[in-house]
């Protein structure tokens, strides 16, 4: 079953709820998320869009051929990540946007081969590199 969860920002006047059937989430070592967040990426794979209280600070930056990340205008908070030509598609919501992500286990590393080598995580969950994923996802292309 698909639960309804809710999230907002840091500020919380972008507050949203979206339903996350499956409560796990991926790190993401990518250049892109890396410059974005300042650091990886963690974030919950959502296949539907949000639905939005309050989204006027939403701001939607265009960071590649193909995709565009949500933050908010007011405080900077980094929230979501989606396909730029099909935007209700899917959305990628960062794990504590969530204000209940208690439950949310982590699946696994993305895009290890882009990782600097001053950091790493002690887990023991799969690492697959740039090239694995976009195979997977079937997705050619530059950029995140
Ligand atoms: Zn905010
Ligand atoms: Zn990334």
């Amino acid at each position: 079953m698909s639960k309804k969860r809710r999230g907002k920002c840091l500020c919380g006047t972008v507050r949203f709820s979206v339903s996350v059937p499956d409560p796990t989430f991926s790190i993401c070592h990518c250049d892109y998320c890396r410059r974005w967040c300042g650091g990886p990426l963690m974030s919950v794979h959502c296949p539907g869009d949000a639905t939005f209280d309050d989204d006027a600070s939403l701001r939607w930056y265009r960071s590649s051929d193909w995709a565009e990340r949500g933050f908010c205008g007011t405080c900077g908070s980094s929230l979501f990540w989606r396909l730029a030509d099909d935007p209700g598609a899917m959305l990628i919501v960062a794990v504590d946007a969530f204000e209940d992500a208690g439950d949310i286990s982590l699946h696994r590393h993305i895009y290890v081969d882009k990782k600097p080598g001053r950091y790493d995580f002690s887990d023991r969950q799969p690492r697959i590199t740039e090239a694995e994923l976009m195979a997977e996802l079937g997705i050619t292309g530059e950029g995140e």
